[in-house]
């Protein structure tokens, strides 16, 4: 079973990765918190309060602030910025040996993983040194204003308004499911702008400063026990008119290479927390069960499962080094992990026998079993839901025919019936 715990070996790399590897694990050998120490950031799943994800905040910035400072931040970006000027797949290979210690910058997801990347391609020059910067260093922590009560899915349906008075935007409507909006510097907001066009051509996208008076955040509470995300309240907020990112009414473009990014964040990130691998099998040998045969099968599968989405996001790598959107490879994956999450903690629990009922730290390995079982849902529905990753693969690998879309082409004040 040695071979369980690879990622991408070294026997796999050229030699340029295999020294960058090695100099990966170098520095996190001599900086990182190794998993299960006291102060392992994911110890304690299911203990959650607000002084503690402030406190986990706090700890993404300082692990975010060193990894700037020994050049292992954003390192996909351009040097002005704050990266590197590497490539992707170095990106992985830091990720991948991050994730072997309890160290993370899940705070900065939403800036770095797909508000940086949105900036980098639509951002004015200004607006690049004065946000991209601060993001890299850690300083600065982003939310997504994008969905709404009555647009998730149909994303393009949304409400929230923005009207022009002089040099500022005056927004008011309200946001839902905004992940750590309540303790975010800054926000990516969505707001329609024309409502006399359909509904994809009259949105504007915005960079809003979430201390902005107007802006009120109501955290819900979810399965898990954490309130991670809220409902966002917008009134009379002022945005100042340099704060679009694009162009007027172009928000829709905009927002498809946040909205892409995310997709590609939950597929390279094999959905976020829970245990790994190595974890299952520490529990398998913990209980054991490594002679047991039903055990052995079943984990069997996981491992294929695991190296199944591991060549997945191999081909999506590739899919964008070839400078196409992976958009039907990151629907596949992201069902792939949303089944591999589920089916993954199942076994562990069982494995885990009475001890599964228990939580957080009374838990067996730190509660992260009981974790992924309960956040397993986060995965299947942040960034779009399982159905609609359906559709896409429906139409675009399948060719069937197109969901119906009825208000495409009708302009918006008509289909919101404001007409
Ligand atoms: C953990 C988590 C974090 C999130 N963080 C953020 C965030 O930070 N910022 C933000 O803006 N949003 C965030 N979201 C919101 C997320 O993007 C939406 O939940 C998602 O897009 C689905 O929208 P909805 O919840 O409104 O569901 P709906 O769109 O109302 O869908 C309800 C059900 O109907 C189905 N359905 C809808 N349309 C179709 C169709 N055409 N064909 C087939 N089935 C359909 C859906 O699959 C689903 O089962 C987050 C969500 C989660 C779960």
């Amino acid at each position: 079973m040695t071979r369980t715990t690879r990622t991408e070996t070294e026997s796999e790399e050229e030699s340029e990765f295999v020294e960058f590897r090695a100099r990966a694990r170098e520095f996190l050998a001599a900086h990182a918190i190794p998993k299960g120490h006291p102060d392992d950031f994911s110890q304690g799943y299911g203990a959650h309060t607000l002084e503690g994800e402030r406190h986990y905040q706090e700890r993404c910035a300082w692990w975010q602030g060193l990894l700037f400072e020994h050049g292992w931040a954003c390192l996909t970006w351009p040097k002005e910025y704050g990266g590197q000027g590497l490539t992707s797949k170095h990106a992985r290979i830091i990720a991948q040996e991050q994730g072997r210690y309890g160290v993370s910058n899940g705070a900065f997801s939403v800036g770095i993983g797909m508000f940086g990347p949105t900036m980098l391609m639509h951002g004015t020059e200004e607006q690049k040194r004065r946000y991209l910067l601060p993001l890299a260093r850690g300083e600065e922590v982003w939310c997504q204003l994008f969905s709404e009560p009555g647009a998730g899915s149909d994303l393009a349906g949304l409400r929230t308004r923005a009207d022009l008075d002089g040099d500022l935007y005056l927004v008011n409507g309200q946001k839902v499911w905004n992940s750590g909006a309540h303790l975010a510097d800054w926000g990516i907001l969505l707001a329609r702008t024309d409502w006399d066009v359909p509904k994809h051509k009259g949105i504007t996208y915005f960079v809003v400063d979430m201390h902005s008076p107007g802006i009120e955040c109501r955290p819900i509470k979810q399965i898990t026990g954490s309130a991670h995300f809220n409902e966002t309240f917008l009134t009379d907020v002022h945005i100042p008119r340099e704060n679009v990112l694009g162009a007027v009414n172009d928000g829709w473009r905009v927002a498809n290479t946040t909205l892409s990014n995310e997709r590609t964040l939950i597929g390279g990130s094999g959905g976020g927390g829970g245990g790994g691998m190595r974890d299952l099998l520490a529990l398998v040998r913990e209980r054991g069960l490594a002679g047991d045969p039903v055990v052995r099968q079943r984990v069997a599968k996981t491992y294929m499962r695991q190296e199944i989405l591991r060549f997945l996001g191999l081909k999506m790598q590739a899919t964008m080094r070839a400078g196409r959107a992976p958009a039907a490879e990151a629907s596949i994956m992201k069902i792939l992990i949303g089944d591999h999450l589920h089916e993954t903690a199942d076994l562990a629990l069982a494995l885990e026998g009475p001890a599964a009922s228990l939580s957080s730290t009374d838990a067996p390995q730190g509660g992260a079993w009981q974790h992924q079982l309960l956040n397993q849902f986060s995965t299947k529905f942040g960034g779009g839901t399982e159905q609609i990753q359906r559709n896409v693969i429906g139409e675009r690998v399948l060719g069937l025919p197109s969901d119906i879309r009825v208000d495409k082409d009708r302009p918006f004040r008509e289909v919101a019936g404001l007409a």
